[in-house]
């Protein structure tokens, strides 16, 4: 068997050419060694030249490009000639089109095309990717934060909203039993998504009613407001007042492991939930707010690469119009009813205390909880709040800068 001799390789190596031109696939790529032993890095020439650094391409103060090239791009542009100097750590280009260009090897570096760069770029830096867990996971997977360490450390707040994204769900501890403890969240994060139910919302059953409030009912498994196409993306529960009763326990179960299963064990009813639009709605109003809010869309939402990006379900908010061929209907309902079946069967549950704030990701978990006795002595009171994924995603980059 052949073995490469580790000295010949260094000095192999060494004799490489910094930056050379190598035709693949009928589209001329640069490839850039940077250093021996070092991977190659990899660049199509049209994005080389389409993202030149220079005064006329480029406006630093708004780190964006200008269009002056887009006027009339020549799609035919090519490399010239091209250099590097490895004491500037700088790459040069002259073009076909007469432009000339140069890149600094750390520009190039985070933006090099090999696929394992781009795929760290996506999992680390895009957004963390997301792993699923079973409700017999949840232990392994649970995170406990303390509210005031989110108010003050950098690092605490870059844990905790990593922790969001990566499992969807997180609790944060020993926040004082005052109104204002999740536009405070919030606003650490960046702002609070307000609705047609305003921005913070009170959760509680009404008190003092004689007629079937004395207890208050379970509430099944559900994301909230599928009904909306801007769905809130992280929904924050802060408990004021918890029940005593045996009641009122919080039920959690990460929908994208329901659907992994189903598109394991059960893919024509996983495909069916993928593929049939559903109705959600919201009609009501709310203070001086007429609304009628309505979203079509399947239950299980999946990007263009098959990844999951939103789960819609809520029995209440399911509209009675449901716009599908009359043959989609049962087979819905028979895929339905095994994901909701799934989904119980995976659900964990633990009960806040006061000062707790349940946080999770309201387009991946479904949650609920158990009926409760609710009396004048035995109440239950929680404060809502939402906020948007693109907000917390923000933070979470502008906190893994200030620390690289
Ligand atoms: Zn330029």
């Amino acid at each position: 068997m052949f073995q490469a001799d580790p000295q010949l390789s260094r000095a192999l190596a060494r004799l490489q050419p910094k930056a050379k031109l190598d035709l693949q696939q009928d589209q001329l790529r640069l490839v850039l060694v940077e250093s021996p032993g070092q991977p190659d890095m990899q660049f199509p020439d049209i994005w080389l030249r389409d993202n030149c650094r220079c005064g006329e391409c480029y406006l630093p103060q708004t780190l964006s490009r200008l269009p002056q090239l887009w006027n009339n791009l020549d799609t035919s542009v090519r490399v010239q000639q091209q250099s590097v100097d490895v004491e500037q750590q700088l790459l040069y280009i002259q073009w076909s089109d007469g432009h000339a260009s140069q890149y600094p090897f750390a520009w190039l570096r985070e933006r090099d095309f090999a696929l394992a760069h781009r795929t760290r770029y996506l999992s680390d830096f895009y957004r963390p990717a997301p792993q699923h867990w079973s409700g017999l996971e949840f232990g392994h997977i649970r995170r406990e934060f303390q509210y005031q360490e989110l108010l003050a450390s950098d690092e605490q707040l870059q844990q905790w909203l990593h922790q969001l994204a990566v499992y969807g769900v997180a609790l944060v501890r020993q926040a004082p039993l005052e109104f204002d403890v999740l536009r405070r969240l919030c606003n650490r994060v960046g702002f609070m998504r307000r609705t047609t139910y305003g921005d913070e919302f009170s959760v509680r059953a009404q008190p003092g009613a004689s007629n079937y409030a004395y207890l208050a009912a379970p509430l099944p498994l559900h994301t909230d407001m599928p009904y909306f196409e801007y769905k809130p993306g992280v929904t924050l529960l802060h408990t004021l007042e918890q029940s005593d009763s045996p009641g009122g326990v919080n039920l959690l179960t990460d929908a994208y492991h329901v659907a992994d299963l189903m598109r394991e064990r059960h893919p024509a009813q996983f495909r069916v939930l993928c593929q049939t639009p559903v109705d959600w709605a919201d009609i009501g109003r709310d203070g001086d707010l007429e609304f009628h809010n309505i979203w079509r869309a399947p239950v299980i939402n999946l990007d263009a690469e098959g990844r999951y990006v939103r789960i819609n379900h809520s029995i209440p908010q399911r509209d009675s119009h449901f716009s599908v061929p009359l043959e989609q209907v049962r087979p819905w309902y028979e895929a339905m009813a095994l994901f909701v079946r799934l989904a119980n069967e995976q659900a964990c549950s633990f009960k806040t205390t006061p000062g707790d704030v349940l946080t999770f990701n309201n387009l991946r978990l479904v949650h609920g909880r158990t009926g409760y006795d609710d009396t004048d002595h035995n109440v239950r009171h929680l404060v809502g709040a939402f906020l948007d994924w693109d907000i917390v995603y923000s933070r979470l980059r502008v906190l893994r800068n200030a620390t690289r």
